[in-house]
């Protein structure tokens, strides 16, 4: 009985003290749940002439998911995406979720591929997808296994709620190599 009264007196001076410590702690707040809206950016300086079909990768993806945004990089701000173009295939270097390397290829251009289909595909390697060779033109990561008409150039339902669980929270260093990337990986379109 004693030990109770005790304990509840501890609780009744805790909660004295509680007003003071918000007034003097403003970083209090911090322990309430935050949306963590990461932004990665892209450098479209080397794209070449694929930049219009990367800006429109970039506001497919932000149309689509909540917890990662895509801007373009600007004077001072970091690069998460470096952009280049060859006549190779079209392919993504990621290394680490959110940052990487992509290639638009000439090659699957001139086979008549959608060129928005194929950077917004190349993106999704880079928040974390991998390829899903479903042949279905409504799978964004199903690739070239989709016939080559396919215009569908936006994720489904399933590859938006995975990007947005993969972005949900901040990642350590940790997370980032626990899903699984090693950086020698290079995902193609
Ligand atoms: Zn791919």
């Amino acid at each position: 009985m004693l030990v109770r009264k005790v304990a509840r007196a501890a609780v009744l001076a805790l909660g004295a003290m509680l007003p003071l410590v918000a007034v003097t702690a403003p970083a209090a707040n911090a322990a309430e749940p935050q949306v963590l809206v990461r932004t990665l950016y892209y450098d479209t300086s080397q794209a070449q002439e694929f930049v219009a079909d990367w800006d429109k990768a970039a506001e497919n993806w932000n149309n689509s998911v909540s917890n990662v945004k895509l801007a373009k990089k600007g004077p001072g701000t970091p690069t998460n995406i470096r952009i280049y173009a060859d006549n190779g295939w079209p392919r993504a270097m990621p290394t680490s979720l959110g940052n990487g390397t992509v290639y638009m290829g000439r090659q699957a251009v001139q086979q008549g591929h959608y060129r928005p289909r194929i950077t917004t595909h190349e993106i999704g390697h880079i928040l974390g997808l991998p390829d899903r060779r479903t042949g279905l033109c409504t799978d964004l990561m199903s690739g070239s296994s989709a016939p080559a008409t396919c215009k569908n150039d936006l994720p489904n339902s399933a590859e938006r709620a995975e990007v947005d669980r993969k972005f949900r929270g901040q990642l350590a260093t940790a997370d980032v190599r626990a899903a699984g990337y090693a950086s020698t990986e290079c995902f193609v379109y």
